[in-house]
């Protein structure tokens, strides 16, 4: 029996943060070590989807390998043979898979699209049909593999259901052609990865850490030098209470940095808790996890640098080969549904 498809992917926008690290890198490399051996893994760049709003594109091409680099550094293992990463682009069915979905969705239905009302309220002129559309090229992506689970946020729910719409519909009309992914709830619960890791911003530790946000001091970047990162903690927002305690209500910003030291130490979070409860030398406990995010960051680029292009290109197009099969099956079994190929 072939192995069910796990499928998920990553956008490449910004530089990203240490919250992206722990929050989804991390989460992305346990889920590979978890499930592979019994599903199938489908990492994948959706290059496509990165300019339904606008972006700098001559980083583009780089930027996605940079993206896949990054996991990578983070422990992704390339080799492992349940494993597919690939680019979306590179497998064009699933640009010919939307068109033809595009006609079996409603103007209505994605008139209700919640995330394309958001992105579009701030953009007006601007706004284009791509990032009206990109719902179907997910329901692609996820339909060309037959992937049963796809671990997504909650913002995505919705572009889950409409896939399953979209797909049952299709397969009404013309019988069986594509497998259904679960549900949102089966999906929560088989993944049960978002168990709310929410890293806060430095400055405001009120709000999360945001790749996207432009006060440099708020975020730690991958790629910052070790003088960069030591500075952003040392100036970190705290409080005037004047003693460390685990205390999101009341001291968020010393609560978030004793996460950071927990979570880049590899302690449990109770153990370090307990290690500086009390303690009211606020300049020696930043300086504590300074020392952590920056042994922790010269550790991870030195893994990123030793990822060159090429065995990185070498493996995508491994996997980019065996998924143009994957997909060109269900591309044509769609072709000869809709009438477009002759009946098998
Ligand atoms: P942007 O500002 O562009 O929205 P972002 O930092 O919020 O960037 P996303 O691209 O929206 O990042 O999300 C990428 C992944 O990082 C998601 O899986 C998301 O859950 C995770 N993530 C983002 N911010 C945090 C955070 N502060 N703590 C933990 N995980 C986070
Ligand atoms: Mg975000």
């Amino acid at each position: 029996m072939t192995k069910q498809v796990i499928l998920t992917g990553i956008r490449s926008n910004e530089e990203p943060t240490l919250a992206n690290y722990l929050g989804a890198f991390v989460p992305m490399v346990e889920m590979q070590k978890k499930f592979a051996g019994k599903y199938q893994i489908n990492m994948f760049v959706p290059d496509l989807h990165s300019f339904t709003t606008p972006i700098d594109h001559s980083t583009l091409y780089q930027n996605t390998l940079n993206n896949l680099k990054y996991f990578v550094a983070s422990g992704l293992d390339m080799n492992n043979s349940d494993t597919f990463i690939y680019r979306q682009s590179f497998v064009p069915a699933h640009s010919e898979l939307t068109w033809i979905l595009d006609c079996f969705t409603y103007f209505g239905e994605m008139s209700r699209m919640t995330q394309f009302k958001e992105k579009s309220s701030d953009q007006n002129d601007s706004v284009t049909v791509g990032l009206f559309n990109y719902p179907v090229l997910m329901a692609a992506d996820i339909l060309l593999y037959g992937a049963k689970y796809v671990p997504v946020g909650e913002d995505q729910f919705q572009h889950l259901e409409i896939t399953r719409d979209i797909a049952t519909r299709f397969n009404n009309k013309f019988g069986e052609t594509f497998v259904i992914p679960e549900s949102t709830s089966a999906q929560t619960q088989f993944i049960n990865r978002d168990s709310g890791l929410r890293i806060r911003s430095l400055t405001n530790p009120a709000k999360k850490m945001s790749k996207s946000s432009t006060d440099d001091k708020s975020k730690i970047l991958l790629v910052d030098t070790p003088e960069e990162a030591k500075q952003k903690i040392m100036s970190a927002t705290t409080d005037s209470v004047g003693a460390i305690h685990f205390d999101w209500e009341n001291q968020p910003g010393i609560t978030s940095l004793l996460q950071i030291l927990a979570l880049l130490s590899g302690k449990p979070q109770a153990d370090v808790n307990a290690e500086w409860e009390g303690n009211d030398k606020y300049g020696t406990f930043k300086n504590a996890v300074a020392e952590v995010v920056v042994n922790f960051l010269a550790e991870f680029q030195a893994r990123y640098k030793m990822i060159t292009d090429e065995e990185l290109v070498a493996k995508l197009e491994a996997s980019e080969a065996a998924m143009n099969t994957a997909a060109n099956k269900t591309l044509l079994d769609v072709q000869r549904a809709v009438g477009l190929r002759p009946k098998a």
